[in-house]
């Protein structure tokens, strides 16, 4: 299978090749150029599978000519073996027909893991055969920055290097990041918000002089591989709730909308999926996208669900690229315009995004009000990422469909707010117990291109 940029300009490459690279060269973002189906019956059949065996059945078809089933089923093995739950995604339920899919099970309790885990395998099989190495530099809000860290730690062929907003991370975030203690993994903190991680890393993959000598990847969720991992939990939660005989909804809450494009595919590949929610925080450009608003660029606020504080939802730009109908041409002038502010979506690829997605959002004060309330009805802790998308889906779910809300962190991830809303404090996992006590490395940088490039130029570990 081919993997397509969405601005029609950049060549198009093979599972592996636009793994490697991340950002198309013109711009977009890969997808393949076919979505593979699954019939009623291979669903059926993944009922009762473990997680190991449904995420190969799923993510096979997408990346068959780039490795061998061994060194697929070898990778996904590795990847979830460090999780803290044999179910790896569990679901919980939280109300009659509303189910939470715990996504907090691995190594740095949020979803991130899911992918970033795989990934890491996959960047070390395809490099030790190709005999090469590569810098992934990274920008995050927190959470995928702490996930990179943890599955590139100790991979011979991987030097990583992740941004992010100084100050403007949790404590558990920030130490996830920073107290790892392997040589090729570095954690900088940019005098700056998300956004401007964010831009810096575009403006690094853009100087091709920097990245092609240092051999620039990218993980963060614009790489497709990511995406393509977070297809599997969609699959595994909706055959247990009865797909493919019974339809399911899913509410995710979502910044990069990363998550929520997972369940795009999904739905693309025959999943009976009847309602793909997108839920916000205050920073709500994409709910008001999705009210025929326009997209149009804001202030960041910072909130108690940081992980979705951004303005700029990178991958919204694959959800644009299928409602124009696959317009590489249209996308890209959309894009252009964004850099002066904004742009407004035609009126059919409005309707086709609503064939698709609906979404809602939840101020600061209903995102601690529903810790409370879910703690009180259901005797859960969620934490406020998770609120928010509860309190999107109890506004829009149906009796007769079931919906399953993504859990995307671990409370004890955002104590402050969790306690804050709930008088109770949630304690880490016994097994990071000790998070507090271990010593931190961290490079404090301006928020400035050529002082980022030199730094990693003089910090490549071979
Ligand atoms: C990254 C993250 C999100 C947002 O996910 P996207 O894929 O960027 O939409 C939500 N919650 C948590 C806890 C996250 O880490």
């Amino acid at each position: 299978m081919k993997y397509i940029s969405t601005r029609g300009q950049a060549p198009e490459l093979t599972f592996e090749e636009a793994m490697l690279t991340g950002l198309a060269r013109d711009g977009g973002l890969y997808v393949p150029s076919d979505i593979p189906q699954m019939s009623s019956e291979e669903i059926a059949a993944l009922s009762g599978l473990p997680y190991e065996e449904v995420a190969f059945r799923v993510m096979w078809p997408f990346v068959s000519d780039s490795f061998s089933e061994t060194e697929f089923r070898g990778a996904i093995d590795r990847a979830y073996a460090g999780f803290g739950h044999i179910a790896r995604a569990p679901l919980k339920q939280l109300a009659a027909n509303h189910f939470l899919l715990e996504l907090f099970h691995g190594p740095t309790l949020a979803f991130k893991d899911f992918a970033m885990q795989l990934i890491g395998q996959l960047f070390q099989v395809a490099l030790e055969r190709r005999g090469e190495t590569v810098t992934i530099v990274g920008a995050t809000s927190g959470d995928t920055g702490s996930a990179a860290i943890e599955a590139f730690q100790g991979l011979a062929a991987v030097n990583v290097f992740i941004l992010y907003p100084h100050g403007r991370v949790s404590e558990v975030q920030r130490r996830q990041m920073t107290t790892p203690d392997a040589a090729n993994v570095h954690a900088l903190a940019l005098d700056g918000d998300f956004d401007d991680c964010q831009a810096r890393l575009k403006d690094m993959f853009n100087d091709f002089e920097f990245r092609d000598g240092v051999r620039l990847a990218g993980v963060n969720s614009i790489n497709f591989a990511r995406v393509l991992a977070q297809v599997v939990y969609y699959f595994s939660a909706a055959v247990s709730l009865g797909a493919p005989d019974r339809k399911v909804s899913f509410t995710v809450p979502t910044g990069n909308f990363g998550d929520i494009f997972a369940g795009f595919i999904a739905k693309q590949m025959g999943l009976p999926i009847e309602k793909l929610v997108v839920a916000t925080n205050q920073n709500d450009i994409l709910h008001r996208c999705l009210n025929g608003q326009g997209y149009h660029k804001g202030e960041t606020i910072p909130s108690i669900s940081p992980s979705m504080d951004i303005q700029v939802s990178s991958n919204f730009e694959r959800a644009l690229f299928y409602a124009y109908g696959q317009d590489g041409n249209a996308v890209g002038q959309l894009m252009d315009e964004l850099k002066s502010g904004g742009f407004e979506v035609s009126q059919g690829a409005m309707q086709a995004l609503h064939e698709v997605y609906e979404s809602g959002r939840a101020s600061e004060a209903e995102t601690l009000a529903t810790i409370k309330s879910t703690l009180l009805s259901s005797a859960e802790l969620v934490c406020p990422h998770t609120a928010v998308g509860i309190k999107v889906a109890d506004e829009v779910r149906s009796a007769d469909t079931p919906m399953v809300t993504l859990s995307t962190a671990h409370p004890a991830k955002f104590p402050a707010a969790v306690e804050e809303a709930s008088g109770m404090h949630p304690p880490l996992p016994q097994r990071m117990s000790d998070l507090y006590d271990r010593p931190e490395r961290v490079t404090r940088i301006a928020n400035d291109l050529s002082t980022l490039e030199d730094h990693i130029r003089k910090h490549i570990a071979n």
